[in-house]
């Protein structure tokens, strides 16, 4: 890892204390991946798909300090069906006790203010497939972690992959090739994104990969 300033040091360490699903040695994958976008494309636009309570917006901001880029993380804020009452990954302090749905809004809006990145991180409240019919800005990063069932996974990536810049970065989390280990749908859209030609591998750390765009049609 090249040198950081103490700014993202901080935030780094900061990021680790943010509640979520992502490991430490990811989020600094991810880091290095906005990192590396930011300097290709100076005061481009990142966008993550999935916010939860912010961990990976911190990670991503980080990687924003600095430059002038913006990251937009969009969430519905209701939690993955795999977050609802029931289901493994649900956390009943995340329950709105006016009508017993999730929000995690506020527990976002806590992480960006906490680590001072409100300039840099921007939250897009909404779903995924409504507000990519209506984007325009180039991209140059795409993470996506949203709902990792069949239907939005496929939706996330048909609707935000071809917004991509040609020498943009695509990354996906919870990819897990072995069917033991996750979920199907986040491995099969990496696998189309390979398959496209399109995109080509860059790196891979944990479940989370980082591919390239490197061509604009297939
Ligand atoms: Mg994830």
């Amino acid at each position: 890892m090249s040198t950081l300033s103490p700014r993202q040091q901080e935030l780094l360490s900061f990021a680790k204390t943010v509640r979520g699903f992502m490991p430490d040695d990811e989020g600094l994958a991810l880091f290095e991946a906005g990192r590396e976008a930011c300097r290709r494309f100076p005061g481009g636009a990142l966008l993550e798909v999935g916010a939860w309570c912010g961990k990976s917006g911190v990670y991503l901001g980080a990687s924003c300090e600095g430059s002038q880029s913006i990251l937009f993380s969009l969430d519905h804020h209701r939690g993955s069906e795999e977050n609802q009452v029931g289901w493994e990954h649900h956390d009943d302090d995340l329950v709105d006790p006016v009508d017993n749905r999730l929000n995690t809004l506020p527990h976002w809006q806590r992480s960006v203010a906490d680590a001072g990145l409100e300039e840099s991180v921007v939250g897009l409240v909404g779903h995924s497939h409504i507000v990519a019919r209506h984007w325009t800005t180039p991209l140059s990063l795409l993470f996506i972690d949203g709902g990792h069932g069949e239907e939005p996974a496929w939706a996330d990536f048909r609707g935000w992959t071809p917004h991509v810049k040609v020498g943009g970065l695509l990354a996906i989390h919870d990819v897990f090739e072995n069917p033991a280990d996750g979920g199907r749908p986040p491995f099969d859209i990496y696998c189309a994104a390979v398959e496209s030609g399109l995109f080509v591998d860059v790196s891979q750390q944990g479940s989370l990969r980082v591919l390239e765009r490197t061509s604009p049609t297939n």
